[in-house]
């Protein structure tokens, strides 16, 4: 069993090397597609799950309220196609530099929706910051 499960974590973490620049390019095509007329803050989020590739952007809603973001559109795909673990996540932004001082991580609602489907080592690949794991953004996730 111990060998089956270190052969799991190669095997995830070679796929994850394949994956990471084709889910930043996938994140980055996804942005172009975002609905944004309020913010013109255009994001997109690829999610792998499965061994599958599923992508979103961020819709916004004359409704403030009732905007999401690109990640949870990304998550919300997959779930929506069966998948119930998600792998790895990439965020891009377009044309960032000169809007935001900081990298623009995930939002608080994304990080508890990571935590749902993923656990704490989730790659969390931002474009143009590096990676970073779901529990150094969400250390203690709201659970049932
Ligand atoms: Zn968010």
């Amino acid at each position: 069993v111990v060998e089956d499960e270190i052969e799991g974590k190669i095997a995830d973490q070679t796929v994850l090397t394949e994956y990471r620049e084709r889910l930043l390019e996938a994140a980055r095509e996804a942005a172009t597609a975002a609905y944004c007329p309020h913010s013109k803050f255009r994001v997109g989020a690829a999610v792998l799950a499965g061994r599958r590739l599923f992508i979103g952007c961020n819709i916004e809603n004359d409704s403030y309220g009732l905007t999401i973001c690109a990640e949870r559109v990304a998550i919300f795909s997959a779930i929506s196609s069966g998948c119930r673990r998600i792998e790895a996540i990439a965020v891009a932004c377009l044309g960032v530099a000169d809007r935001v001082a900081s990298m623009p991580l995930p939002c608080g609602a994304c990080r508890q929706v990571m935590a749902q489907f993923a656990n704490g080592d989730l790659p969390v690949i931002v474009d143009g910051f590096g990676e970073i794991p779901l529990a150094a953004l969400l250390p203690k996730p709201f659970r049932l």
